[in-house]
């Protein structure tokens, strides 16, 4: 679906795969107003507007620039890491959570009790570096209820994991996960950004 990226610069994360180390550095951005950054959105508007990052809930301006866009769009998303507070985040907005595996480097950073407040549309997205993240995964699919909660979205770290070896796993385990592919990488190239 077409989709109009903001990408707010700046993550205090360091996952081993991370495909987007060019929006680590805060000063990779440059700081603009509401205005600046809604005037400059495409005309027409994409179905759907996705705040991202880095890390977007790291800049303690992000829930105001939510609010802004929730009257502008009909859908509104927003992809987080999972390490912060997401209780205040606007009902309108859908939300898209990473939980942080072992294999990742940073499962430390993984904001527990989001898991215990999450809305209906929130889609849960794991990203698998191999076999043990996969079943560290299921238990915590397990722990906290989560496929009868909300979406639950694996994926492969490129490169790291053959998406044929989780598409077996999760056949063979009948879970109710759905397999996501970097759509991108496949269409553009591994290496193409800003597609
Ligand atoms: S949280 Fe996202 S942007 Fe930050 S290091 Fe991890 S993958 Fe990269």
């Amino acid at each position: 679906m077409p989709c109009t990226f903001i990408r707010l610069a700046g993550c205090p994360l360091r996952c081993v795969y991370c495909d987007t180390p060019q929006a680590i550095p805060l000063d990779s951005g440059q700081t603009q107003g509401f205005e600046t950054i809604i005037k400059s959105l495409p005309a027409p508007k994409t179905p759907v507007v996705l705040v991202t990052g880095g890390e977007p809930l790291a800049q303690k301006n992000c829930i105001s620039l939510l609010e802004e866009l929730v009257p502008l769009y009909s859908h509104v998303q927003l992809e987080t890491a999972g390490a912060y507070d997401i209780s205040n985040i606007p009902k309108a907005v859908s939300i898209i959570l990473d939980i942080k595996t072992p294999g990742s480097g940073e499962v430390e950073r993984n904001r527990w009790q989001n898991l215990t407040i999450l809305p209906k549309n929130t889609e849960i997205k794991i990203v698998l570096t191999d076999r043990a993240d996969y079943e560290w995964a299921k238990d915590v699919i397990q722990k906290y209820d989560l496929i009868n909660q909300c979406s639950v979205l694996m994926s492969c770290t490129w490169g790291s994991l053959n998406p044929k070896d989780l598409a077996a796993w999760i056949v063979e385990d009948n879970l109710a996960v759905r397999l996501q592919l970097q759509l991108h990488k496949y269409i553009w190239g591994a290496e193409e950004t800003g597609v």
